[in-house]
């Protein structure tokens, strides 16, 4: 038996020349938990090329959606960033991963701390019901360059709070903190620099980030998770992982080469 399904692209929506996304058909077969990412790709001189992908929509839709970089000579992405409605993709049969809200233990408020392509599982984690069962408060802090990186922007701020079966938690429960590093934007400056100079925090008026009452999930570059993961361990969290659950979780949104 195959280790993949072959899905019909049905969307694609291009954000900037460095960001996609797109939606595909899904084998109902295929099982995951939201925040596990998979292998997809394509099909290239006949064989397999694939690549490390979260699957940016909840397990309960019909369809997958993935949001993608472009890297102009990356080996799959070169190629990726020119699907159409009707092309055929790969999609590995086996998720996994760490950003699972199983793997923290429960506590008052959830934050996702994404930069870049990292926001991706935190779109499956955030139209979850789950999520808002288990955490009273979701904070999504998603960091980008350029404020049009900003990706599902309007589907977290407009279409969610109304969406017929999460609307009212989200509205209730779902707090959104973009921040931009290169333009004027409402929020500026790193994920890091908020969380170390207090204004994360003072913008949300909570209290400053704490084992007791917060758990946090990452995905980002390498150099986002490594200083986050320190800063953390200094205020006393204990990361988790698939077999004992802890006050934080985190996965890499790329490998740097
Ligand atoms: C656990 C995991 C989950 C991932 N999920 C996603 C996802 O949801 N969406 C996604 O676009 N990519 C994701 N990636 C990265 C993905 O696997 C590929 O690296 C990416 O699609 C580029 O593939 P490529 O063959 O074109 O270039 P590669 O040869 O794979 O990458 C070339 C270089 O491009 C840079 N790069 C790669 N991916 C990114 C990125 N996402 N953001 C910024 N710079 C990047 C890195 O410097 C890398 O060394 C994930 C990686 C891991 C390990």
């Amino acid at each position: 038996m195959s280790a993949f399904n072959e899905e019909t692209v049905l969307s694609v929506h291009h954000w900037t020349d460095r960001l996609f996304s797109f939606t595909t058909t899904r084998d109902m077969s295929l099982r995951f938990l939201n925040g596990h990412f998979t292998m997809i790709g394509l099909r290239v001189n006949g064989k397999p090329l694939l690549r490390a992908y979260s699957v940016a929509s909840p397990n309960h839709q019909e369809t997958l959606e993935f949001l993608s970089v472009k890297v102009q000579d990356g080996p799959l992405t070169s190629k990726l960033q020119h699907i159409q409605v009707g092309d055929r993709i790969i999609v590995g049969k086996k998720p996994t991963g760490t950003l699972v809200i199983d793997y923290l233990l429960p506590a008052k408020r959830l934050y996702l701390m994404s930069s870049g392509t990292g926001l991706a599982p935190f779109m499956s984690i955030i139209r979850d019901p789950a999520t808002y069962e288990k955490f009273a408060e979701v904070v999504l802090v998603h960091g980008v360059r350029e404020v049009a990186e900003l990706a599902y922007r309007e589907t977290i701020t407009t279409e969610l709070p109304k969406d017929e079966f999460l609307g009212e938690m989200v509205s209730a429960q779902l707090r959104y903190y973009p921040t931009v590093t290169r333009e004027a934007f409402e929020h500026t400056g790193r994920i890091t620099d908020l969380i170390e100079s207090g204004k994360l925090f003072t913008d949300l008026g909570v209290p400053t980030i704490n084992p007791v009452q917060d758990r946090v999930m990452i995905c980002g570059s390498p150099g986002l998770l490594r200083d986050l993961k320190s800063m953390l361990e200094l205020r006393g969290f204990k990361e988790g992982n698939t077999s004992t659950p802890g006050d934080f979780v985190i996965e890499r949104a790329f490998v740097e080469q």
